[in-house]
């Protein structure tokens, strides 16, 4: 058996080494951290996780589903298919983007988002050895400007959602 070729995920920077001394954090008491947290989660999972769902329908990408008990609870899980599939926002996980940390209170959302970073980088580790094929969607990705990496990312699932083979192909491609 020939072993399924797995989309080569980009490595995470390493975790700046820094003055992250535990009371420099504490600017947040407990209430006001979970509501933060709370309101940010919700709002993202309402829109980032529709959209894609949105993105799998265009594509026909079928068999999804959602709140599966996985190590790092993915937004998707294609059982059959064994893909997990996160969508990451920006600036909670640290994408390149828009990697910039409010002014106010800079190192309490520093060692946030290095903290989530370094869970994702678990998650994925864990997911793959697992034989799971991971994909992090970026939530910039969903803007127009990024659609070929969205596409690109979304290619293992399209090509599953298309068998048999002649079905994705366009007449042209077919007589070619
Ligand atoms: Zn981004």
């Amino acid at each position: 058996m020939t072993s399924r070729k797995r989309t080569q995920l980009p490595k995470l920077p390493p975790t700046p080494k820094g003055d992250d001394s535990p009371n420099k954090s504490d600017v947040f008491n407990a209430s006001e951290r979970s509501e933060i947290m709370r309101r940010v989660k919700s709002n993202r999972n309402k829109s980032t996780e529709l959209r894609l769902i949105e993105e799998f329908k265009k594509r026909k990408i079928v068999g999804w589903r959602r709140n599966v008990r996985l190590f790092g609870h993915p937004d998707f899980v294609f059982p059959k298919l064994r893909v997990a599939v996160f969508v990451d926002g920006c600036f909670w996980h640290g994408h390149r983007c828009r990697n910039t940390v409010p002014k106010d209170h800079a190192d309490y959302w520093r060692i946030k988002i290095e903290r989530n970073q370094i869970r994702d980088r678990a998650a994925t580790e864990r997911l793959t050895a697992l034989g799971y094929l991971v994909i992090r969607i970026w939530e910039c990705e969903f803007k127009k400007a990024n659609a070929d990496l969205l596409e690109e990312k979304l290619r293992p699932l399209i090509e599953a959602a298309c068998r048999p083979l002649e079905d994705c192909l366009t007449k042209e491609q077919i007589s070619d």
